[in-house]
C-alpha cells in the first residue's frame, strides 16, 4: 500500500473518532467510521438472492436465471451489492448526477466488503486489473467525473489492486438507455467500445455503477476477450430487477 494511503486512512480514522461520520440517509450522526448509520444499512436492499452469472435479483433460490441458463453472458460473474431499488437508488443518483463522492464512497465501501468475501472464499478470481466502464467524453465534460472510476479507486486501495484506464475507449456517444428494451439497449451499445491495447491472458473485473439489462458490461466483455483478456467478471454497486 502507498504511503498516500496509510496516511489518508490513518487521517480518516483520527478525524472519524473526534467527528463521526454523518448517515447520507438519515443525516444523523453515524458513531461509526463509516458515512451510514447502522439502523440505514440494514434498510438498505442488499442483493442476496441472485443469480451466481450475472446477479440478477431471484425470487427463489435457483444458482442461475433462465437467461444464463440459455444463453451465458460474455462476462463469467458478476458481484454486486445491492438490488436497484429505493432507498438505494437515491443514493446513486446522487452520487452519479449530483456529485456526491460521500454517497459513492459509502456504496463502494460496501461492495468492496462482498469482493472481498467473494475473494477470501474463492467464489471469484483475483483479477489482474480493475477496469471501470469508460465515459464518453463529452459525458465526462458535462459530469465532472465518471462514476465507475471513483468506485473502482476505492475498490482498488481495499483490494490492493491496479487500475487501468487506458485499454478501453468508448468512441461513440449512446443514448441514455433508460427508457429502452433490453433488445434496443444491446443495439444502443453495440460498437460503442473499442480496445486500443492487447491484454492478453490477464484476469480483468470490469467496474460499472448499476447493471440493468447488462448490454453495457456484455459489450465491454466482448470487446475484451476479443483484445486477449482470458476472462472478465464484473463488479457493480447495484443489479436492477427484472421489470414487472
Ligand atoms: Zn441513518
Ligand atoms: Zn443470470
Amino acid at each position: 500500500m502507498a504511503i498516500a494511503d496509510q496516511v489518508d486512512g490513518f487521517l480518516r480514522r483520527l478525524s472519524f473518532r473526534w467527528l463521526p461520520g454523518h448517515c447520507v440517509l438519515c443525516a444523523s450522526a453515524s458513531g461509526r467510521a463509516r458515512d451510514l448509520c447502522a439502523a440505514c444499512e440494514q434498510d438498505l436492499p442488499f442483493n442476496t438472492r441472485c443469480c451466481a452469472r450475472c446477479a440478477l435479483p431471484l425470487a427463489a433460490a435457483e444458482a442461475l436465471c433462465a437467461h444464463c441458463l440459455q444463453s451465458p453472458p460474455a462476462f463469467v460473474s458478476a458481484v454486486t451489492a445491492f438490488r436497484y431499488e429505493w432507498p438505494l437508488a437515491g443514493l446513486i443518483t446522487r452520487f452519479k448526477f449530483g456529485g456526491d463522492l460521500a454517497c459513492g464512497r459509502v456504496l463502494s465501501g460496501l461492495l468492496a466488503e462482498r469482493v472481498m468475501a467473494a475473494l477470501a472464499d474463492r467464489r471469484i478470481a483475483r483479477p489482474d486489473l480493475l477496469l471501470p466502464v469508460p465515459l464518453h467524453h463529452h459525458r465526462l465534460r458535462e459530469r465532472g467525473f465518471n462514476q465507475a472510476l471513483e468506485i473502482a479507486r476505492l475498490l482498488g486501495q481495499r483490494c490492493a489492486l491496479p487500475i487501468c484506464q487506458e485499454v478501453l475507449q468508448r468512441h461513440q456517444i449512446t443514448a441514455a438507455q433508460s427508457g429502452l428494451d433490453a433488445k434496443a439497449r444491446r443495439r444502443n451499445v453495440r460498437g460503442a467500445f473499442t480496445a486500443t491495447g492487447r491484454i492478453d491472458g490477464l484476469q480483468i473485473a470490469l467496474i460499472d455503477d448499476v447493471v440493468t439489462t447488462a448490454a453495457t458490461v456484455t459489450e465491454c466483455a466482448r470487446v475484451l476477450k476479443q483484445a486477449g483478456a482470458a476472462a472478465v467478471q464484473v463488479w457493480a454497486l447495484a443489479r436492477a430487477p427484472l421489470p414487472r
